[in-house]
Formats: structure tokens, C-alpha cells, sequence
């Protein structure tokens, strides 16, 4: 048994205007008002976020953003600063998203930067890695893992990432129902808290949090949420609908 309470976000991606937001941000409040035992995210588009806030600041759903701009200020259109998503209502923050090192050119290095920024802030971030099909097809997906995780906590001590939150997130199961095997997932965060004790001690790796993504839905939560080192699951497709999310949330495992 570990202390590590689960948590469960919902990443919406650029779906949802503002008021479809927060009608599912409202309803999601009322199905899971009676969860205590997890804690529980939605990362609306940018554009929902203060609204959104608005609608769930009395529950127990928090606000993360999808994503964040590591600079204060400053002439960098169509970006978004750490103190901009403070200011409307977010505690958490995405990082490093498949999709964003996919089609928009996030490195490791940026989520280096992203996540200082993020901490400087205190935004918590969540910090997502993973392998493409063929990099596990080649055999390479510590290889990459271990690469994505050393560049992107390089020059962090333990106490900056006491609050961190890792999602691993297989390339090859974002979006695609595909989902890794809870056998194939826990194998993967095994390893994961085994490197987060070599770089930052024992103290750190019992206690972050590791969640997995990747065509999550209540069907499959439970298998996963029952592996020692899952400690819960970033869910895109399946958090757009409250109810669906509601039933991942309130997972048996
Ligand atoms: C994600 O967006 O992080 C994700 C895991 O998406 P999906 O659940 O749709 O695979």
C-alpha cells in the first residue's frame, strides 16, 4: 500500500467553447460531489478557463491549463504566461503533451523551461512523456523515456518537484482505443519511479504521483488503477462527456 492519492484529469484539448465548457464543468461537480478519495482535474481550452472557474470554484474539481509560455511577458503573440493561467483560477498546468511535441515543436527542452516556469509560479505541472509505436517497436522505449525525463527535470532539486505529477503517456494510445496493457503500463512505471529514486531520491519517488493516458475509459480504469505504481490517469476522449468521466472517476478497482 502506498500513500498516493489517485488523481484523475480530463484533458480537453481545443474541444468546447466557453459555454459548453462550463455546462459539462457544472454537471461533472454535481456526479463527483461525493468523491473524496480522489482528486480530480479538468483542462479546459484557454479561452474556458476563467468561466470555468467561475462554475466550479465551490466543489472539489480543480482547473489545470493545457499548456503555458515560460516568459512573464512580452511580445510573443498567441502565447500564454504562467501568471495569466494563475489569474484564472488554474492549479495545475499540462506540459509537454504528446500532441504539442508533435505538431508544435515542444522538446525537452522546452519543458525544461516550461516546468521552472510552471514552479515559479506555483503551478503544479503535469509532466507528460512517452513512447511513439515505432520507438516501442524498436525496443527503445526506456531509452526515450529515461532521455525525456532527464532532460526535462535536468537542474531540479527534489524539493522543487515534491508536487510534480508525471503522465505517461504512450504516443500509440492517445486517441487511437488502443490502450497499453495494465501489465505494460505498470512495467513502464516501474521503471519511471525506479529513475525519479536514482535522480531524486526515495522520498520523491513514493510519493509522485505517476498517471497513465491513453484511451482511458471506464472500462479499462479499474484493471489499470489496480497496478501498485498507477496512481491515476490523464483521459482525453472519454473526459468531454461528464457522465463517462464521472464513471472513470468513481473507478473500482
Ligand atoms: C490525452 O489527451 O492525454 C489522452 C490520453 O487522450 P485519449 O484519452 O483520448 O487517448
Amino acid at each position: 500500500m502506498n500513500n498516493r492519492k489517485p488523481f484523475i484529469a480530463g484533458n480537453w484539448k481545443m474541444y468546447k467553447t466557453a459555454a459548453e465548457s462550463v455546462e459539462t464543468a457544472k454537471k461533472l461537480a454535481c456526479l463527483v460531489s461525493g468523491v473524496i478519495n480522489v482528486d480530480v482535474m479538468i483542462a479546459p481550452p484557454f479561452t474556458a478557463l476563467s468561466h470555468v472557474y467561475e462554475a466550479i470554484k465551490e466543489s472539489s474539481v480543480m482547473l489545470g491549463a493545457q499548456n503555458l509560455f515560460w516568459e512573464k511577458e512580452g511580445a510573443y503573440t498567441g502565447e500564454i504566461s504562467p501568471g495569466m493561467i494563475v489569474s484564472s483560477g488554474c492549479r495545475y498546468v499540462i506540459i509537454g503533451h504528446s500532441e504539442r511535441r508533435q505538431y508544435f515543436g515542444e522538446t525537452d527542452q522546452t519543458v525544461n523551461k516550461k516546468i521552472r516556469s510552471a514552479l515559479n509560479n506555483g503551478l503544479v505541472p503535469v509532466i507528460c512523456i512517452g513512447e511513439t509505436e515505432n520507438e516501442r517497436d524498436a525496443a527503445d522505449t526506456f531509452n526515450i523515456l529515461d532521455k525525456q525525463i532527464k532532460m526535462g527535470l535536468e537542474g531540479f532539486s527534489p524539493y522543487d518537484l515534491e508536487q510534480m505529477i508525471l503522465a505517461y503517456e504512450p504516443v500509440w494510445a492517445i486517441g487511437t482505443g488502443k490502450t497499453a496493457t495494465s501489465d505494460q503500463a505498470q512495467e513502464v512505471h516501474r521503471f519511471l519511479r525506479n529513475l525519479i529514486e536514482t535522480l531524486l531520491g526515495k522520498k520523491i519517488a513514493g510519493s509522485t504521483r505517476i498517471l497513465y493516458g491513453g484511451s482511458v475509459k471506464p472500462e479499462n480504469i479499474g484493471e489499470l488503477m489496480s497496478m501498485p505504481d498507477i496512481d491515476g490517469a490523464l483521459v482525453g476522449g472519454a473526459s468531454l462527456d461528464a457522465e463517462k468521466f464521472a464513471s472513470i472517476i468513481n473507478f473500482k478497482s
